[in-house]
């Protein structure tokens, strides 16, 4: 059984995770969304709000799993029995930082692999910040948030 972690803050989830969720799913038998508790210092959603939100939008896969993770993502991954980690890559602005990271994780613990799928064109310009930044300005966030968030994240912002 092979199972996979994609980790990220997820502050809050957007259609461009959400994609990622969809196609990671397809390519191991068990998905597990891990959500930092401390990805950023000044999050816009607690850690349960924002477990609570992927839950809901993740509800119609029965291979996909929400947790939270403190710490290193190798350790995490370890206690999960998982050794497949998915990322989202956007730009080349991204890609640094994440090959730094895969490098950084592959070497802390051999037997995992980092697997990077490419954003999908529709989402490539899409992030929680921008979706935060929308927010903040009272915009309409329906074209980049699953729409079973909506309502808890209009609810919960803060
Ligand atoms: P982090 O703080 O770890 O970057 P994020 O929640 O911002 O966490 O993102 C988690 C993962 O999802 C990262 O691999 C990121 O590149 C990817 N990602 C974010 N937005 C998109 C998007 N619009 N399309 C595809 N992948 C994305």
């Amino acid at each position: 059984m092979q199972i996979g972690v994609y980790p990220g803050s997820f502050d809050p989830v957007t259609l461009g995770h959400l994609d990622i969720i969809d196609r990671a799913s397809r390519l191991c038998d068990h998905l597990v969304v891990g959500v930092l508790q401390n990805g950023s210092k000044y999050p816009m959603f607690t850690l349960d709000q924002r477990i609570r939100m992927l839950k809901k939008v993740t509800e119609p896969y029965g291979n996909v799993d929400v947790l939270s993770f403190d710490g290193l993502l190798v350790d995490f991954l370890k206690q999960q029995d998982a050794k497949i980690v998915f990322r989202g890559l956007r730009a080349v602005t991204d890609f640094e930082y994440e090959l730094q990271m895969a490098q950084t994780n592959h070497s802390l613990y051999p037997e995992m692999e980092t697997v990077f799928l490419t954003a999908n064109v529709q989402y490539s310009y899409l992030s929680s910040t921008i979706v935060k930044d929308v927010l903040v300005h009272n915009g309409d966030i329906s074209n980049f948030v699953p729409a079973p968030a909506i309502d808890m994240i209009k609810q919960f912002r803060r």
